[in-house]
């Protein structure tokens, strides 16, 4: 008797979508669109689990002749060298497995030797103008008491980017706080020096700042306009959902100031588009009313939506019902950026765009994100962090911009997300989209930024499936939206 055929589940994940059924590639995070011949086989392996090849082909030639007899209109017959065909496919593809060689090894089992470091967070500045209630950050200071980086740690900060990172295509250096634009005079050094050495590296360099907008002027806004800055403005809705936590430090919302200066910003800002970032905290879930107000009535290029579980103040997580309402308004605002697809328009959703440009590329992630590998966060002492998030807390540093990056340290850590061994993620169907999840989502849950976020997968997992749908109804029904919206990204 021949080998014995097994499905391999941890790879496949059947989704129907208006009565076709897609295969997603979980091991590519590619999808295709099933033939009946490849569908069958999938089925009668599910309900037979060990088969050899030969008894795999009489089974569904009988199948199939039994259906043409039935209903000759609606299937077709399939050759032997037909179905062999498929089954080396599907071989090739590790979606069945005859235990003759082993499977390609899981991403996760890989280690990090190398760190092409492109992108360099600066922490300007931990003191903050506002005081959000809910505010994440470790470092976070009243304005009064911030702690600004100096020029010389934020150059020491460029000089270690070029010296460890020479042979990236390009770079960016993100302006981060407390708020950046408290210590804008450093950011005007930084960018001009940035902008000399890197010319004479003959390489571009990318500005990018995330920013309350209290403190823009039109002048300010020029200037960054000149330099090109990818800028977004944390905004969390209109004035009843903006002012429950955005306050000024005295206790006043800040919707009124934010709001001006953002139409002020949008009316200027001509080099790249801008986007909002909202945070979702308890009480807060009406995704639809947040991004009707900050892209359609202020103008937003696109709008991000980012909800808090695991922040340090408890009482501003949102609870799992509240998540399940986010995930479940998201999915309501998808619908709609399904419909306007179609139509050839793009709502600025960023969530979901994200979501459908890891599909499109086949994006399969070993890690969640670049913290570690391609970006690091400097603190105002020159330490470095792996992101931003991280600036202030605890967790050990990985080297500084003296001395460089501590490469084995970081391996090190990294490692242990690598590697999924035992995890819950070593089957999960959305393994090489999420890997795990933010580090400091884990960090600042279970003081471990190593062990996968666990408490909203099914959400996760639901989303993804959702954005298959949605994927699979734009690639069928109007491919160029992804041309001309998702791969290259287009400016507005
Ligand atoms: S954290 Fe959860 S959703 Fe993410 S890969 Fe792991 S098991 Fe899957
Ligand atoms: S660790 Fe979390 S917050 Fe930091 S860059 Fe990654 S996803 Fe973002």
């Amino acid at each position: 008797m021949g080998a014995q055929l097994k499905l391999v589940e941890q790879n496949l994940h059947l989704v129907e979508v208006h009565q076709r059924q897609l295969l997603f590639h979980i091991p590519s995070s590619s999808l295709f669109e099933l033939d009946d011949l490849t569908l069958q086989l999938i089925q009668d392996l599910r309900q037979q689990p060990e088969q050899s090849a030969e008894q795999l082909v009489s089974a569904l030639q009988a199948k199939f002749s039994e259906q043409q007899a039935l209903f000759p209109e609606q299937h077709s017959w399939f050759s032997k060298q037909q179905i062999e065909e498929v089954i080396q496919e599907m071989l090739a593809l590790e979606l069945i497995s005859d235990g003759s060689r082993q499977l390609t090894p899981e991403i996760g089992t890989k280690t990090i030797s190398e760190f092409p470091l492109n992108t360099l967070v600066l922490n300007v500045n931990t003191g903050c103008n506002l005081s959000c209630s809910y505010c994440y950050k470790e470092d976070l200071d009243k304005p009064s008491a911030g702690r600004k980086m100096t020029l010389e740690t934020a150059k020491q900060s460029i000089e270690m980017l070029l010296q460890e990172s020479p042979d990236e295509e390009r770079y960016n250096i993100v302006f981060f706080g407390g708020e950046p634009l408290s210590n804008f005079s450093l950011i005007v050094e930084v960018v001009n020096y940035a902008e000399r050495r890197f010319a004479q590296f003959n390489k571009p360099v990318d500005f990018t700042m995330t920013t309350n907008a209290t403190l823009l002027s039109e002048e300010i806004v020029d200037w960054l306009n000149a330099h090109r800055f990818g800028l977004s403005v944390s905004m969390d809705g209109p004035k009843a959902i903006h002012d429950k936590n955005r306050i000024t430090v005295g206790g006043q919302g800040t919707y009124d100031v934010v709001s001006r200066k953002a139409r002020m910003l949008l009316s200027r800002y001509r080099s790249r588009p801008i986007g909002a970032r909202v945070t979702l905290t308890k009480g807060i879930t009406d995704i639809e009313r947040i991004w009707r107000h900050l892209h359609q009535e202020l103008g937003f290029a696109e709008v991000g939506f980012a909800p808090v579980t695991s922040g340090d103040i408890s009482a501003f997580n949102l609870s799992y019902q509240e998540l399940g309402e986010v995930f479940a308004n998201m999915k309501r605002l998808g619908e709609f950026y399904l419909e306007e697809a179609l139509a050839h328009r793009n709502i600025g959703f960023s969530n979901m765009h994200q979501l459908l440009t890891d599909l499109h590329e086949g994006n399969k992630k070993a890690l969640p994100c670049g913290a570690g590998v391609a970006m690091l966060a400097v603190d105002h002492k020159g330490d470095l962090n792996l992101c931003h998030r991280f600036t202030g807390s605890d967790l050990n540093t990985f080297g500084d911009v003296q001395t460089g990056m501590d490469k084995p340290a970081l391996a090190e850590f990294l490692q242990q997300r690598l590697d999924r061994t035992d995890t819950g993620c070593a089957s999960c169907r959305i393994r090489n989209l999420c890997s795990g999840g933010c580090y400091h989502e884990s960090y600042a849950r279970y003081n471990d930024p190593a062990q996968p976020t666990y408490h909203y997968c099914d959400l996760m997992r639901d989303w993804v499936d959702f954005g298959i749908q949605v994927y699979s109804r734009i690639m069928a029904e109007n491919p160029a939206f992804f041309d001309d919206y998702i791969s290259p990204r287009r400016a507005h």
